[in-house]
């Protein structure tokens, strides 16, 4: 173990588990009950790219008012318990692409753990707030660019140094 590496009690307070880690390559992501846990990748390739999303769909999709995300390839990402504890929700009218996006989220607490879509194959928009190790997002997982930063709301200031970009930027290519 490294001094790179966090696991149980070196991070705060998990839901009702306490088993989540970091290490310099991966870390782990965990629905607030527990049930499902899965490991993404911290470096390129498998860690695509960091961003916040203002769309009126993610303001839904996460009951808050912007949604943070982590894009990372399929092949980098695993659960390690619990994908037969999410539920998938699809849909196409919402989106401005008219592409399906998909919400997968754990059945029993509700939390959503990601989205997929048509829009970018083999890749999940991981949810960043179940990350475990919150410190992540001052560093590795702070957002390199903001969606649909024209509806951002107003007393949320655009992230220092973030990308912003109008509706989908370079994602609706
Ligand atoms: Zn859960
Ligand atoms: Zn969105």
């Amino acid at each position: 173990m490294t001094s790179a590496e966090k696991k149980g009690k070196d991070l705060p307070l998990q839901g009702l588990t306490q088993d989540g880690w970091s290490n310099e390559e991966e870390a782990t992501t965990t629905c607030a009950c527990g049930a499902v846990q899965m490991v993404v990748p911290l470096k390129a390739p498998g860690l695509v790219n960091t961003f916040v999303c203002h769309c009126a769909d993610c303001r839904k999709v996460s009951a808050s008012m912007f949604a943070t995300n982590l894009t990372t390839l399929d092949s980098h990402t695993r659960f390690t318990r619990g994908e037969e504890n999410l539920t998938l929700f699809a849909q196409s009218h919402t989106t401005t692409t008219g592409r399906k996006m998909t919400n997968a989220f754990c059945r029993t607490c509700g939390t959503i753990m990601y989205r997929f879509g048509e829009v970018a194959p083999g890749t999940k928009f991981m949810r960043g707030g179940p990350i475990d190790d919150h410190t992540l997002h001052d560093t590795i997982l702070k957002p390199q660019v903001e969606l649909f930063a024209e509806h951002r709301t107003a007393w949320v200031t655009p992230v220092e140094g973030s990308e912003q970009a109008h509706g989908m930027g370079t994602f609706g290519g």
